[in-house]
């Protein structure tokens, strides 16, 4: 068993370590409400990633994309979230976001969807959640049905991020009522130029993102647009939903990171009653712990991400690393937060926005109830 990292990540590792000590954390607070990146500066940054062969990351090289595997992705995302300069969800500095829905198209589809992504020309939202359905997506009610060549769908969608700049939105839709998540959900690639597609709310969040609700009212969408098969909506999730996971738990890792070298930094500058913080006790505990718990929570990630690679079912490691290294970086910003003081509070320091961002990430993307309901249930089928 060996715990290293292969030499070629351990190069990329160093690679993105230095382009973020560089580029990134020196302009991260520029931007206060850290929800977008000014133009030129994007520009210019994805020139860098580009000489860097950091060009889509996950995208397969036929495709014109990085084809980096999950390991070393997880590599990269953790060094990239080192720094508050990019913002945590939507746009990157690496181009175009490939979701891997699109990777089980069909030629025809690739054709309007997929490759328009990969060159940049449009862009996409996934449209899941629902004002009665969110942590219990099976319980949704957006219902498409099929009339010929086309379904018609009504319903509505809440908190759709990025739903103002797509122009197609993935949504999971309700084939059969019957059967619900059991075979009667699916999965509909909807333009949002289609007639009875509205955007009728805009939710203002703590993290500063805006995401929306989307109404249909007998959208007619071709039947060429649906994905896989009728029913398979689900099951198609499954193969991306762990990625996004350890996407969580990589950010996550690399957040505490650079939250206990700025803890351990400030601690020994800072002075009061005569020592400074690094002296005392209270303090060096909550280094400790945190140094602790980032290390389980990296080797977490890094070994769901290699068994990933080794094509192997990841499903329970990757809701056990997200969750784990989520709670976790919440409490390794809290703590750091704390050791700074008033300082920390400012809009000088990334801490603050930190601890709203990760705060959000144990409700977003898998809620941390709904994460241990799903472990708990395989420890109960696996033991006793
Ligand atoms: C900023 C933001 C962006 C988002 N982007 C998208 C997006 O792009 N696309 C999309 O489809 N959705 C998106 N969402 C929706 C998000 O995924 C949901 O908010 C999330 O799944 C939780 O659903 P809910 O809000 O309905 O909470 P609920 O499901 O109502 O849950 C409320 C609370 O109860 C807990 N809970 C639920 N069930 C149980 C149980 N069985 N046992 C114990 N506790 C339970 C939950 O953990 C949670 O703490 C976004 C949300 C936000 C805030």
């Amino acid at each position: 068993m060996d715990f290293n990292l292969p030499e070629e990540l351990q190069m990329l590792q160093q690679t993105v370590r230095q382009f973020v000590d560089k580029e990134l954390i020196p302009i991260e607070m520029q931007s206060k409400d850290g929800v977008e990146l000014k133009p030129d500066v994007k520009t210019r940054l994805e020139k860098k990633t580009r000489d860097m062969g950091l060009w889509m990351l996950d995208v397969p090289e036929e495709y014109g994309g990085a084809g980096l595997d999950l390991l070393a992705q997880v590599v990269v995302w953790e060094q990239l979230a080192r720094t508050a300069a990019l913002p945590s969800r939507g746009e990157t500095i690496f181009g175009p976001e490939v979701r891997p829905i699109l990777y089980s198209l069909n030629d025809e589809q690739k054709q309007r969807y997929f490759y328009p992504v990969v060159k940049g020309e449009k862009t996409m939202c996934f449209a899941q959640t629902e004002p009665d359905a969110g942590s219990d997506p099976g319980s949704m009610k957006t219902r498409a049905v099929r009339h010929g060549d086309h379904y018609i769908v009504n319903g509505v969608k809440r908190f759709i991020t990025d739903a103002e700049k797509a122009d197609f939105a993935q949504v999971m839709v309700v084939t059969d009522p019957a059967k619900g998540s059991h075979g009667g959900i699916s999965c509909l690639l909807v333009d949002m130029n289609t007639p009875g597609v509205k955007i009728t709310a805009r939710y203002k969040t703590i993290m500063g993102d805006e995401p929306c609700e989307i109404v249909f009212e007998d959208a007619k969408v071709p039947a060429a647009n649906l994905v896989g098969k009728e029913g398979e909506g689900f099951k198609l999730a499954q193969k991306w939903l762990s990625v996004g996971r350890l996407r969580h738990g990589a950010r996550a890792i690399g957040i505490a990171e650079r939250c206990i070298e700025m803890g351990s930094s400030y601690a020994k500058q800072r002075v009061t009653f005569g020592k400074p913080l690094a002296e005392r006790q209270a303090i060096q505990w909550k280094l400790a712990d945190s140094y602790i718990e980032l290390h389980a929570a990296r080797l977490m990630v890094y070994q769901a991400a290699w068994k990933s690679d080794q094509g192997e079912d990841t499903r329970n490691e990757a809701y056990m690393a997200k969750l784990y290294a989520d709670e976790m970086s919440v409490r390794v910003v809290d703590r750091v937060l704390q050791i700074h003081g008033g300082i920390g509070l400012t809009l000088d320091l990334p801490l603050a926005k930190w601890f709203v961002d990760q705060r959000s990430r144990l409700i977003t993307e898998g809620a941390s109830e709904v994460m241990r309901m799903v472990i708990a249930r395989h420890v109960l089928k696996t033991y006793g």
